[in-house]
């Protein structure tokens, strides 16, 4: 019998997460049943949503996350050994499920096969080709509904979904101004990604630096961090300005009842008649493989770079997932098993 490892929730989240939050099991496996399939993980995903939604399972779920696994042993024809799966099946290194029903976690979404990416790597699927680059595709055009010539801010600029969106909006033919935490990320975003421009939040007056960044103000603001940062862009976002409310991780680590404070935005959304919309991403399930073929063509097309930060080692994801939290990853931070 198979022994598997899994990271179970201890003790909820409580400000910044710490290792004993979480604890590291083994368990065994049983033998897989007609329909079902066993899989290794291959790759695994650390986001920031698993900080918000950490306390929304009960004490003892096993911690939650999508992964790319390989199938290696199969009951059911449509899922063979030897593909690719992505799945919710949280920070565990083996499963045996039944591909045809959705994950038992908060997002309720069924496995799939990795479609063939050629020479890309598998681990895209759970970045520019997987829910990460669905959120940017999706909730930039369908929300901020972009037009050439227009200016887009975008928060937490460096990062999987942030760098994806001021790609697509350059393609788009917006100046873009991206905003993120360090003198390396701006470099990159600038030099390598072709934003406009970039503010780094750390060390800028961020208001003094949009200002000049922006001297025609916002027209689309994509916003993966709420808090004052926020409220500081829309305070110089134009007539019809549209928000596009992807996240908030500036207040991840509070409680609910415990949530920051922020300049309130009523007098700009008012007088600039600003529309400010959020979303989950799951809301275009039935768009997904589209997002996928479309992100994998601009890939290909050399229309959008991908970067990843790469932690190896199952027993390394807490730290890998707290780098997120603090700002360590450029792109996409995956774990390799
Ligand atoms: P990411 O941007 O790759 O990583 C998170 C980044 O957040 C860090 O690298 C850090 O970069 C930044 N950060 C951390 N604390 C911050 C703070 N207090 N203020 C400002 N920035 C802070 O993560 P991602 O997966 O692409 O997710 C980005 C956002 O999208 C998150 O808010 C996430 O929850 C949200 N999201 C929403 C959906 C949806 O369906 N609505 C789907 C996916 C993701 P810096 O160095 O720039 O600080």
């Amino acid at each position: 019998m198979l022994v598997a490892k899994k990271y179970v929730i201890s003790k909820h989240f409580d400000g910044e997460p710490k290792p004993d939050d979480l604890t590291l099991e083994t368990f065994e496996l049983r033998p897989i049943k007609d329909g079902e399939i066993l899989v290794e993980a291959e790759y695994l995903s650390v986001d920031p949503y698993m900080r918000a939604y950490n306390t929304h399972l009960p004490l003892g779920s096993t911690m939650l996350g999508g992964q790319v696994a390989k199938i290696i042993e199969s009951k059911n024809p449509e899922f063979p050994v030897g593909k690719r799966i992505h799945g919710y099946f949280g920070w565990t290194t083996h499963n045996v499920l039944n591909p045809d029903e959705p994950s038992k976690d908060l997002f309720n979404a069924k496995p799939y096969i990795v479609p063939d990416f050629g020479d890309l790597p598998a681990s895209l699927a759970l970045g520019m080709l997987g829910m990460p680059g669905n959120t940017a595709l999706y909730g930039f055009l369908e929300i901020c509904k972009p037009k050439a010539g227009e200016t887009v801010v975008v928060t937490s600029a460096a990062g999987a979904v942030g760098s994806h969106v001021g790609q697509i909006a350059k393609m788009h033919g917006l100046k873009v101004i991206g905003i993120t935490g360090s003198a390396e990320k701006c470099k990159w975003l600038v030099d390598d990604l072709g934003f406009d421009h970039a503010i780094n939040y750390k060390t800028d007056d961020v208001a003094a630096a949009l200002k000049q960044a922006a001297p025609d103000g916002v027209d689309c603001y994509f916003d993966n961090v709420g808090g004052e940062i926020s409220s500081t862009v829309i305070s110089q976002m134009n007539l019809y300005g549209r928000v596009s409310v992807c996240g908030s991780i500036s207040c991840y680590n509070s409680g609910p009842s415990n949530l920051p404070k922020a300049t309130i935005l009523q007098p700009f959304v008012l007088s600039n008649q600003l529309e400010i919309k959020g979303f989950v991403v799951l809301r275009w399930v039935d768009r997904w493989m589209e997002g996928i073929e479309k992100n994998l063509a601009w890939i290909r097309e050399g229309k959008l770079k991908y970067r990843e930060t790469v932690t190896e080692g199952f027993e390394n994801m807490f730290d890998a997932f707290v780098g997120v939290l603090k700002g360590k990853n450029i792109g996409k931070a995956i774990v390799k098993f």
